[in-house]
């Protein structure tokens, strides 16, 4: 749906196309597109593999930027040019061997990969924009833009006044105050919506449509979501070039889990790391869990939610993605549960605490999670495990007022969920 533009740039070096998940339709990869023609399938970048056998190589990775351009070669960006303008300080987070947590959680074995000082907002959503947005110089796009639980609008605004680009980012009304400044800060224009991630997403599908505007969720998310490998391809390679055994990931619009579970199978394809089980698990606020819900009821198919929860940064009740988030957690042998908003907080402590590592709510969720696993025995106690840290705690401070009972906190001058206030605004 939509071919937002035929652009005339060099073919990115081993993109070969982009093909649909569902149908299998197949498009070039050098224009723009939302979704399959066919069937409204989402796209997903192909690689020719057979091409980077051999140049591709753990010392040629080594040798590159100390950011995630190192894995270029699996990114549909064009380096035949100049590099891109974006993403130079993302990626290559900590990954941190926590044996106070460990012990704290009666476990052998266990890392904690810290996107939550990740460059430059503090999350992992500065892995998918930087590649977003990269694409988006490449394609010629003025203006660029996304629906936002907020970490992501933080991202596009940072990352839009890199690149020199006008950046229009559509959030809920209700997100924390502290985000919403930090995006003025760079500054994009912030338009609140009435209404939660869900009702934002679908007027950015006509946005992108009426305005001709690159929005990185939506009209580049083929090339947005590929970003998200990154993360595993860092977990392996910090690893020492092997897979952990467990790895524990949050679910949001599910892009980095299925994307992880991509990362380890081309690191597989092209023998940089051995072919060891790795389950992948889900994580999931209790107020917002249709993905977890789903895998917990042995259900293929997930039911969409209204999101009650301090985890606003996942709270998405729809998840575009949340199929293959099912999909991946199954194949992989993993499983998903949900913690409440207090066990999330707890946990927000717990990591705190003893690692020195202060996560938002997301954080909180997916550590909850994880040591609910290893108490049930799903993740056993001897098997390396690594949990996907992906927000930092000094974006979210009003999450820790949980604990007296103060949750809301609005941000002024919404408007309605339609295109026709949007454009007036506009
Ligand atoms: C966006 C986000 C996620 C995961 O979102 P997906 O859409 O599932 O990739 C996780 N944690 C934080 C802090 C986020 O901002």
């Amino acid at each position: 749906m939509l071919v937002v533009l035929e652009s005339e740039v060099i073919p990115m070096s081993y993109v070969r196309c982009l093909r649909c998940k569902e149908c299998g339709a197949e498009y070039p990869a050098s224009s723009t597109f939302t979704s399959c023609d066919e069937d409204f399938g989402p796209l997903e970048v192909v690689y020719d593999y057979e091409a980077m056998r051999g140049r591709v190589t753990r010392a040629s990775i080594e040798a590159g930027p100390r950011s995630i351009w190192r894995y270029r070669e699996l990114l549909p960006v064009d380096w035949e040019g100049a590099p891109p303008p974006t993403g130079h300080r993302s990626g290559l987070t900590p990954l941190v061997r926590a044996d106070r947590l460990a012990r704290r959680l009666g476990v052998d074995e266990l890392w904690v990969k810290d996107d939550s000082v990740n460059q430059p907002t503090f999350s992992y959503k500065d892995r998918v924009v930087a590649v977003a947005l990269a694409r988006a110089v490449e394609c010629g796009f003025d203006t660029v833009g996304c629906a936002s639980t907020g970490n992501l609008a933080h991202s596009v605004a940072a990352h839009a006044a890199m690149a020199g680009l006008r950046a229009v980012v559509m959030i809920p009304h209700d997100l924390e105050a502290g985000k919403v400044a930090a995006m003025k800060a760079f500054g994009a224009k912030v338009v609140p919506i009435e209404g939660n991630y869900d009702d934002v997403n679908r007027l950015c599908t006509e946005i992108a449509d009426r305005f001709g505007w690159g929005l990185v969720n939506v009209n580049l998310r083929p090339f947005y979501t590929e970003g998200a490998k990154t993360f595993g391809f860092e977990i392996a390679e910090q690893l020492g070039w092997r897979l952990p055994a467990h790895t524990v990931l949050p679910v949001a619009g599910g892009t980095i889990l299925p994307k992880v579970a991509k990362s380890y199978r081309e690191l597989v394809t092209l023998g940089l790391v051995e072919d060891t089980p790795a389950r992948i698990h889900g994580a999931q606020a209790a107020g917002c869990d249709p993905v977890a819900t789903a895998v917990r009821e042995g259900k293929r198919d997930f039911r969409p939610q209204k999101p009650k929860t301090i985890a606003k940064s996942i709270a998405i009740g729809n998840p575009a993605d949340g199929p293959y988030v099912i999909e991946e957690i199954r194949r992989s042998g993993g499983w998903a549960d949900s913690a409440s908003d207090g066990e999330i907080v707890a946990a927000i402590r717990l990591l705190a605490e003893t690692e020195g590592i202060f996560t938002e709510p997301a954080g909180g969720a997916t550590l909850a999670v994880a040591k609910k696993l290893i108490d049930s025995g799903r993740i056993p106690r001897d098997e390396p495990i690594c949990v996907g840290i992906t927000g930092n705690g000094l974006k979210t401070i009003e999450a820790l007022d949980y604990d007296d009972g103060r949750v809301e906190r609005e941000v002024v001058g919404a408007i309605p969920a339609r295109i026709e206030a949007f454009a007036a605004l506009i």
